[in-house]
């Protein structure tokens, strides 16, 4: 899954060149700077790999989840329709910007149960934001189908996916705009990063606006832009960037390595009967950074969990459903609102709400799931065996 596992000499020389000239920051010193421009080179790097029109990079995936929102006119009043089962920073997002997180089951996707959207929609409603989760990607067709019929936004969380497709379209560019994370345990890592791609110009003017402190990078000089609108500091720096570039020449030999190596341990899981998978929308299009699968029930999952642990070979498969981090079950600073700030009373109203919504269908798939990160450093010698620790714990867990 991770770029950092095949971090190297192409990183440290896009790093050096930004070290040789000392300007760190991404806009203006345009003499000192001696023509190297990291950001600038990556978003368009990321336009060419990806196929978007255009990219703003940020400080953060959760910076690039806050900022398209914004760009996208939501705010407070508007619904946004996520996923039960994703990273925490989708909801901060939505609260960031003033906004009311509506939470709906997932299904054996583990993503959004178009279903559950359509009966959450409601006059609030704004937007809908798929979590692309675990490398794998939503049933965008039926949640375009949604949107379109509704008016409402989509945007995709493609955080998790990075150089997934749905249909050939890269992930992230099928929505009016999407998002990656460059953190340090994303398919590409910038250290710290993320990136907006979007089709539309006007979103992208706001997106470069907005994480610039409003400047509208029109003036001959950063004293002399105008603010348009007002702005924060969601900015990358020079160095991060410079990893980046670096990481996303690479990024077809991840995905080349993530393929390959997810496919051989695939079939070595799939001996065991009781053991299915994940339902993959575009079988072709999943970016395989992680293999997600099913046990028949809540009771053997959590056995299959425990003969792991005894034999040392839990480490790098995801049990979500106990996990702090992905799933609502123990989202408990949430759901009691322990915010720093006060959150608007809609915001406060929605979140109470989901201490006592029915999640029982996510339940019943979460609860059944684990899922397997997929190293790029793994030899096929190494994937049978561990693919056979595993296949053997789960049929002794089973038995017992
Ligand atoms: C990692 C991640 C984010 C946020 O990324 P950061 O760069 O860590 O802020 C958002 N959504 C999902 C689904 C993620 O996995």
């Amino acid at each position: 899954m991770p770029g950092f596992e095949l971090f190297g000499d192409e990183e440290r020389k896009e790093v050096n060149d930004v070290l040789e000239t000392g300007i760190l920051m991404r806009y203006g010193f345009d003499g000192p700077r001696k023509g190297i421009w990291k950001s600038i080179e990556l978003e368009k790097e990321i336009c060419n790999t990806f196929g978007s029109k255009y990219a703003q990079l940020t400080s953060s995936g959760t910076a690039a989840l806050t900022t398209a929102m914004a760009a996208l006119g939501i705010g407070v009043g508007d619904e946004v329709i996520m996923p039960s089962f994703t990273f925490v920073a989708s909801f901060e997002a939505v609260l960031s910007v003033g906004a009311i997180p509506v939470l709906v089951d997932v299904d054996e996707t583990l993503t959004l149960a178009p279903h559950a959207v359509l009966n959450a929609i409601t006059r609030k409603t704004k937007c809908v934001m798929p979590v692309h989760m675990c490398g794998s990607m939503a049933d965008l067709d039926a949640l375009k189908h949604i949107c379109d019929e509704h008016n409402l936004i989509l945007l995709e969380d493609a955080c998790q996916s990075i150089g997934g497709t749905y249909n050939g379209k890269k992930l992230g560019t099928i929505g009016h705009a999407g998002t990656f994370s460059f953190d340090f345990v994303k398919t590409i890592t910038c250290a710290e990063g993320g990136v907006v791609m979007t089709n539309s110009e006007d979103v992208y003017v706001k997106c470069d606006g907005y994480t610039d402190h409003g400047h509208d990078h029109k003036g001959v000089d950063r004293g002399a832009d105008l603010h348009p609108f007002v702005g924060y500091n969601f900015r990358i720096s020079e160095l991060h960037a410079a990893v980046g570039l670096a990481q996303i020449r690479k990024l077809d030999t991840f995905l080349a390595i993530q393929r390959k190596n997810h496919a051989q341990l695939k079939n070595i899981l799939a001996q065991v009967p009781e053991v299915s998978f994940r339902v993959v929308p575009d079988e072709s299009g999943d970016s395989c950074t992680f293999i997600s699968w099913f046990l028949p029930t809540e009771e053997a999952t959590k056995a299959v969990v425990a003969e792991m642990k005894a034999q040392g070979i839990l480490p790098g498969n995801f049990y979500w459903y106990a996990n702090n981090w992905h799933y609502i079950r123990q989202w408990q600073h949430l759901k009691d609102v322990t915010t720093l700030n006060n959150l608007n009373d809609e915001q406060k109203a929605a979140l109470l709400q989901l201490q006592t919504q029915d999640f029982s269908a996510s339940d019943a798939v979460m609860s059944r799931c684990i899922s397997t990160s997929i190293s790029l450093l793994w030899t096929e010698a190494q994937i049978k065996e561990k693919g056979e620790k595993m296949v053997a714990a789960i049929e002794k867990a089973l038995q017992s």
